[in-house]
């Protein structure tokens, strides 16, 4: 059955990855009167715990995809990688996944990624594909040593990807990524990391976030400060990338836009999630209508919500037992405590952030 859109409150929303993310999507629909079903492959997985239907299986098991399909009207997805497949057998069964193919498709692989980039108008650093050792060396070569090199397919976090000093040193970093497919490409000589966090509507409206700056260890996000201090050209900037990436992608849903900032205040695009990102997690204390919800009305068909900041906020990701910690968060009177109900604090697992507010912007 095709959904009714805009979805009315009271449908079933379905959500596809039972982590922090799923998560925090299952509580701004449930906030807007929707309930949730989520398809997970662990039992007692975040998301699940909050939602009105958690179905444990292989995002890829036809059983598990026809429940979720018997429940949902339409359905998303927490994460970026899920199987081409699913999403066709989701269709066929009649429900709508948002955001598309096109833009899991262009996500899924950084040459595509980097290529539809270029194609629309966005810049990336220069950039080479190789599937073997000795085409690894000539394309080191031709972008020029040192380079990074990453898998085309499932890197995250800074990992699948490795640096090449020298083009000789291409053949050995590519068995070392396990002989799979690669991008190679040149250094951003980048001052700062920033992203944009961006969403477009049923409709074709566009809603644009306040950058916000970047700091990463070890690969691993581990603050965010929001609204970044840019020029106006730089912002400007930042918002005509994220309307052509949307535009280009027909895309319906939140994205998040990682993004290097140049000496000269010009951007490059890293890469891009076509979901909510960790990047984006103070706008819910920060702005009027916080990414999450602005997810939800745009697979929903709402109106997408204002995006302006209220206040300048600063993020940090709780890693493994720094979770502990909650006590004295909480007993901070401008610090907004976001916990994800994980069972085991493994190290560097992501366990919860809080959003410290630093006053008016
Ligand atoms: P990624 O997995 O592509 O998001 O990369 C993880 C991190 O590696 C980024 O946040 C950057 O700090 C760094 N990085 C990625 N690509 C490049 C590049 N081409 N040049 C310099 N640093 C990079």
């Amino acid at each position: 059955m095709t959904a009714a859109l805009p979805l009315p409150p009271g449908s079933t929303l379905g959500i596809l990855g039972g982590g922090q993310l799923g998560r925090m999507l299952a509580q701004a629909a449930a906030r807007l009167g929707f309930d949730v079903a989520i398809l997970e492959r662990e039992t007692d997985a975040p998301a699940g715990r909050v939602a009105a239907h958690a179905i444990v299986g292989a995002y890829d098991d036809p059983a598990a995809l026809k429940a979720l399909a018997d429940l949902a009207d339409i359905v998303t997805f927490e994460f970026e990688n899920v199987p081409a497949a699913s999403v066709e057998a989701l269709v066929k069964l009649g429900v709508e996944v948002a955001p598309g193919p096109q833009a899991l498709a262009v996500a899924q692989d950084r040459v595509d990624e980097k290529s539809f980039l270029n194609a629309n108008g966005v810049a990336t650093v220069a950039f080479a594909a190789a599937d073997s050792a000795e085409s690894c060396v000539e394309a080191a070569a031709q972008i020029g040593a040192p380079c990074l090199m990453k898998t085309r397919r499932e890197g995250y976090d800074g990992k699948g990807q490795v640096w090449v000093e020298h083009a000789a040193g291409a053949a050995q970093a590519f068995e070392a990524l396990g002989g799979r497919p690669v991008i190679l490409e040149a250094p951003a000589d980048f001052v700062r990391e920033l992203s944009i966090i961006a969403a477009r509507g049923r409709d074709g409206a566009i809603a644009v976030y306040p950058l916000a700056e970047n700091h990463h260890e070890k690969g691993v996000l581990r603050r965010s400060v929001a609204p970044a201090k840019v020029s106006a050209t730089t912002a400007a900037q930042a918002e005509r990338i994220a309307h052509k990436i949307l535009t280009g992608l027909a895309y319906v849903g939140v994205i998040g836009i990682e993004l290097f900032e140049l000496k000269d205040g010009s951007l490059l695009v890293n890469e891009i999630a076509p979901r909510v990102h960790n990047t984006g997690h103070w706008t819910q204390d920060g702005c009027e209508v916080d990414q999450f919800e602005q997810h939800i009305r745009a697979v929903a068909g709402w109106p997408l919500g204002p995006t302006a900041a209220r206040a300048e906020v600063e993020m940090l990701n709780l890693l493994g037992d720094e979770v502990d910690g909650w006590a004295k968060y909480a007993a901070e009177p401008e610090t907004r405590v976001h916990l994800y109900g994980k069972r085991e604090a493994k190290p560097g697992r992501k366990m919860g952030h809080v959003n410290r507010l630093r006053g008016p912007v």
